[in-house]
């Protein structure tokens, strides 16, 4: 195959897979400050960087486990249900949609390609978070979450369920992250991947070999349909 043939392949994707926190919600900003208060109280006082550093965009379990050997004592069994509603209280106040995240997924829509959610999130999370911010309706049927595999991010294996589910090659499929773990994960489910590095993660974090990295969501258009519409510039 000739390199312009090659090219033509990598631009015309089917199926877009979002990550939804930090890419699709800005829910990053918030929940690192409610963490930083959380593990203050067990006695682990982290910088609101080392939150980023450690946690962003790993699952529920992964973190529960890190917790849990840093604190030194068990915690009970019930800590992130207890923890939950202050995340959803300060999500309440101020969570709203990533900029450009709408004009975007109407760019993809015009162009015929699908798009759906990939979370680390639970489901019940990412109900209440999509729903928060208008999105929920745009992607019902179509989110997934880490709780539908073994393994998550950065495991191939969500990428992968989500690609199987709707169908969908993986070779064909784009995603789109705003973590090394997620990007890496991208990698290794054989997709490609654009890291967009509009929010915590510093942009050199997301610097993988093969990463494409944008700091808006029209450029994500740009990457993926080669123009910026349905962005407000
Ligand atoms: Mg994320």
């Amino acid at each position: 195959m000739h390199k312009g043939a090659q090219l033509s392949t990598r631009t015309t994707p089917q199926l877009v897979l979002f990550d939804c926190d930090g890419v699709l919600v800005d829910s990053e900003r918030i929940a690192v400050e409610v963490e930083v208060d959380i593990l203050a109280e067990l006695g682990w006082h982290v910088t609101p960087a080392e939150v980023v550093e450690r946690f962003l965009g790993i699952s529920d379990a992964d973190y529960l486990a890190q917790v849990k050997a840093q604190v030194g004592r068990a915690l009970g069994p019930d800590f992130l249900a207890e923890i939950e509603p202050r995340y959803r209280a300060a999500f309440e106040r101020g969570l709203t949609a990533v900029p450009g995240v709408e004009g975007l997924l109407e760019t993809l829509e015009e162009a015929g390609i699908e798009t759906a959610v990939a979370s680390s999130g639970t489901r019940d999370k990412l109900r209440f978070t999509l729903g928060h911010t208008g999105l929920w309706e745009r992607f019902e049927g179509r989110v997934f979450s880490a709780t539908e595999v073994e393994k998550g991010k950065p495991a191939p294996d969500l990428f992968l369920h989500a690609a199987r589910s709707l169908g969908v090659d993986a070779k064909r499929c784009v995603v789109v992250e705003d973590s090394p773990a997620g990007l890496a994960g991208a990698l290794a489910a054989g997709m490609r991947a654009i890291a967009y590095a509009g929010g915590l993660v510093p942009l050199e974090r997301l610097q993988l070999p093969g990463v494409a990295v944008v700091t808006d969501m029209c450029e994500v258009a740009e990457q993926l349909v080669g123009r910026r519409s349905g962005c407000a510039r």
